[in-house]
């Protein structure tokens, strides 16, 4: 006799109950705590990814992101993807197989980049920083030099020890040697100066859910005219069909050639973040996230905590500072979670168990969110916050 088996369905015989968020202040790595806006204009209708109003929406985008960027580039839109989407857009455009690159490491995300141009076939020269520190610039010219470099890629704020690096010494070397330059400005853009054409930037991608204030989902890319060029005279097409710059182009171009299917709430939020980055300006915006850093550094430091990265060298939406010794990591942040509602962020590779990332992103980059941070931390490290927030004080 053959055993009648029940296969499972996906069909409930009771009400179930709907998923309800906390309202968790995101203070970590991102994505960072949104504006009330932004998270109403995902409720509105859906529009299909063809409508004319919907791209009428897209060419609005597009020209704000030219903006952020600081660029002209014919060549600028916004990829159905996260930042990791942007990495692997532009450097599996610019690199070809065979093609010498180097690649300044700071941190984990410059591995990533590492790792995807080795994927892509690129024949990498790896250039690394010391722990918390930003690459030499002489060692990543004098790398580009050794040998007949196509491409040269690096990580403006490393997001995993909290590093600024100045691309511009690299930049200027590059376009002398005739290497195409990459730059990662997933954590960098909206938070900090971010100009592409006077930099000489070839290709750089971002995020929609840090410094810009949008939920995640989008990364905003742009490809100047001489890494078109390059990618005209390939050989062969990129493998990639989804990041191929050729079928974006003509989605996003007059023609409006069905490519993907945009996901169209989430661009509605992310205009809306840039209506709010236009309200502010940009000067205003870097000016309020270097400000906020330095309140937080200075009432991190005030509560007896070290920092990882040297003041010249901090990137100012992201701080790294040193878990104590003798506290568990892991319990401090989901106390924090858990008491507080606040979200800070882990280490990250080489860093895991040994720092703390405080974010302090896009909406989230606030005095108020400062001060409930170092009131939280104090309770939890039971330390007395009160020196903390007066050092905090942003007129202090
Ligand atoms: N590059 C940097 C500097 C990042 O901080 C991140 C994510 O935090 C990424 C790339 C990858 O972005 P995503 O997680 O959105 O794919």
């Amino acid at each position: 006799m053959t055993e009648s088996r029940q296969e499972p369905v996906l069909a409930s015989t009771s009400p179930r109950q709907p998923f309800v968020a906390d309202d968790v202040l995101l203070l970590g790595p991102g994505p960072s705590t949104v504006s009330t806006r932004v998270r109403e204009a995902m409720l509105q209708p859906l529009l299909g990814h063809l409508d004319p109003q919907f791209t009428a929406l897209m060419d609005r985008v597009q020209d704000d992101v030219r903006l952020a960027f600081a660029t002209a580039h014919p060549f600028t839109l916004v990829l159905p993807a996260t930042g990791t989407g942007g990495m692997e857009a532009t450097l599996s455009t610019t690199i070809e197989p065979g093609d010498r690159v180097v690649v300044a490491v700071s941190g984990y995300f410059g591995e990533r980049m590492r790792d995807i141009a080795t994927r892509v076939g690129g024949d990498v020269v790896e250039v690394r920083a010391e722990p918390g520190r930003a690459v030499e610039a002489d060692a990543v010219i004098a790398a580009m030099r050794a040998g007949p470099t196509r491409v040269v890629a690096m990580v403006h704020a490393e997001t995993s020890t909290g590093v600024l690096q100045d691309p511009l010494p690299i930049a200027l070397v590059a376009r002398e040697v005739g290497a195409l330059v990459v730059l990662d400005c997933v954590t960098s853009l909206g938070g900090v100066a971010v100009e592409l054409d006077a930099w000489g930037i070839d290709a750089a991608y971002s995020c929609s859910q840090k410094c810009l204030g949008a939920p995640p989902g989008l990364s905003p890319v742009s490809l100047s005219p001489r890494a078109e060029r390059k990618l005209a005279a390939r050989a062969r097409h990129p493998s990639s069909f989804y990041f191929d710059p050729a079928l974006l182009a003509a989605y996003w171009g007059p023609q409006r050639l069905y490519h993907h299917t945009a996901p169209v709430s989430t661009f509605y939020a992310l205009a809306a973040a840039l209506d709010e980055v236009a309200a502010e300006g940009l000067p205003a915006r870097w000016a309020r996230h270097r400000e906020v850093a330095q309140a937080l550094a200075r009432g991190l430091e005030a509560l007896g905590l070290v920092l990882l990265v040297p003041p010249q060298q901090r990137a100012p939406m992201l701080t790294t500072v040193l878990v104590p010794e003798e506290t568990d990591d892991a319990a401090v942040r989901a106390r924090l979670r858990q008491r507080h509602r606040i979200e800070v962020g882990g280490g990250l590779g080489a860093l895991r168990g040994r720092v703390w990332r405080v974010g302090l992103m896009g909406h989230g980059a606030r005095p108020a969110h400062v001060e409930r941070l170092l009131v939280a931390l104090g309770e939890e490290l039971q330390r007395d916050p009160a020196d903390a927030l007066a050092a905090a004080r942003l007129d202090g």
